[in-house]
């Protein structure tokens, strides 16, 4: 997909996509856990693989993503649930993301854990609460 500044953002938020996460994507650190959340669920929609790479912290980090190779996934939706700081560096942000996938809708719940080095946040990992029960 191509990106358009002046389309509301794809991760939900009520500003444009210029304002809200295409900014953090051009560059701008995200201010918070929150934000580059987002910044990632936008990214995802848009196959920014080198930006979810970058923004992802090296200890977890996988090699590549393949998102280009991965055209049959249509992000539908992000609804953030919780945001909360679990340490002066760290954070965790509960989060379900709609999509669909071979024809099926699907919903994907997790619970993100964050930390912010030198002033940038990164995605560390994700717990799935509701399957947390079954394992
Ligand atoms: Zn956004």
């Amino acid at each position: 997909m191509k990106s358009d500044v002046a389309t509301p953002c794809y991760c939900g938020a009520r500003q444009t996509y210029a304002e809200c996460c295409g900014r953090i994507h051009a560059g701008e650190a995200a201010p918070t856990a929150e934000a580059l959340m987002r910044s990632r669920y936008s990214a995802y929609v848009l196959a920014l693989e080198p930006y979810l790479l970058a923004t992802w912290h090296p200890g977890t980090r996988p090699p590549q993503l393949d998102l280009v190779a991965d055209d049959h996934t249509k992000w539908l939706g992000l609804e953030i649930k919780r945001h909360q700081a679990s340490g002066a560096d760290s954070a965790v942000v509960e989060f379900i993301a709609r999509f669909k996938t071979g024809g099926r809708a699907q919903r994907m719940h997790e619970l993100s854990r964050f930390v912010r080095a030198e002033g940038r946040w990164f995605y560390v990992d994700g717990e799935f609460p509701e399957k947390s029960g079954r394992r």
